[in-house]
């Protein structure tokens, strides 16, 4: 059974008296679990309403959306769904609800009345997972916007959700608090082999995923791994950018140079170094 699987989806919001925004149309897809997904689009293509109806927090028009097994329209189901599916957003400085590092990550397990020597250990197993540890009883003032996004990261993990949307959650960070936030994001994936689905309009990050779904206009325009990034058009057409090494290899074949595609700046510059090195030809 896939864990979150949209069927067929439309939802739009009301607008003035009698008119809509359509932002989803018929939208089919399927995330399996322990599945690492980097859903991309431009601004406006339906990426946090994709976030708010994989919880609940909206219902689709049409169409149905279910968690492992349940659909969202299932009132009595919405509270095992919220706790399944975690989401981390954009302002870091939104997310922190109390004044110390480790109260913060202790709200969301208080909130499930779990005892407290459990929410201890759930707090220190989160703030291990996002390296925040050391920074237990610190105050929010005292950290970075990368720090911030990981405290929250580590709220919503001390939920133990099985799968977690960060939309936009690197959007407002300098390239370095992007960095932490995605080899935090990576690890989880990797060794706590939590399902993600990473929200993103930077297409380094969206390369790092395993599988790439693109929105454009309420719509999948494509979906699929790592090869997508052989068809530069499906990006392009939805209005993306490519990931720079993705450039810069096209640009060297347009010149004779094939390097293949590599996706990330040490992937190229090791592709690039093997051609000088007697990978033949004109380079
Ligand atoms: P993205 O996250 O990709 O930028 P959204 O899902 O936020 O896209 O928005 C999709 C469409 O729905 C856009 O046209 C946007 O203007 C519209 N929209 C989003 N939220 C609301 C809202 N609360 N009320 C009315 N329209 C909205
Ligand atoms: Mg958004």
């Amino acid at each position: 059974m896939p864990f979150l699987q949209f069927k067929n989806v439309d939802f739009s919001y009301p607008s003035g008296e009698d008119d809509y925004i359509q932002a989803l149309y018929s939208v089919d897809l399927t995330i399996e679990r322990g599945e690492f997904v980097a859903l991309v689009g431009c601004n406006g293509s339906g990426k946090s309403t994709f976030a708010r109806l994989s919880n609940g927090l909206l219902l689709p028009d049409r169409g149905d959306v279910c968690v492992d097994g349940c659909s969202t329209a299932d009132k009595s189901a919405l509270y095992e769904i919220r706790k399944k599916i975690g989401v981390v957003f954009q302002n870091p400085d939104n997310q922190m609800v109390t004044t110390i590092v480790e109260d913060d990550v202790a709200f969301g397990p208080e909130n499930l009345g779990l005892a407290p020597a459990e929410i201890r250990e759930r707090v220190d197993w989160a703030l291990d997972c996002v390296g925040m540890r050391e920074y237990a009883t610190s105050g929010p003032q005292r950290l970075s916007g990368g720090q911030k996004q990981r405290v929250a990261i580590a709220g919503v993990l001390a939920i133990r959700p099985e799968l977690m949307i960060l939309d936009e959650a690197t959007g407002m960070l300098d390239p370095d608090g992007r960095r932490e936030v995605m080899e935090v994001v990576a690890r989880l994936n990797e060794k706590e082999n939590m399902t993600v689905v990473m929200i993103t309009h930077f297409m380094e990050e969206a390369a790092v995923a395993d599988r790439i779904v693109i929105l454009d206009k309420g719509k999948v325009a494509a979906d699929g791994g790592k090869e997508l990034f052989l068809t530069p058009d499906v990006f392009t057409s939805a209005g993306l950018d490519l990931p720079m090494p993705v450039r810069v290899s096209g640009a060297l074949k347009n010149r004779g140079i094939d390097i293949g595609c590599p996706l990330t700046v040490e992937e190229l510059v090791a592709a690039y170094c093997k051609r000088l090195s007697g990978g033949g030809g004109e380079a």
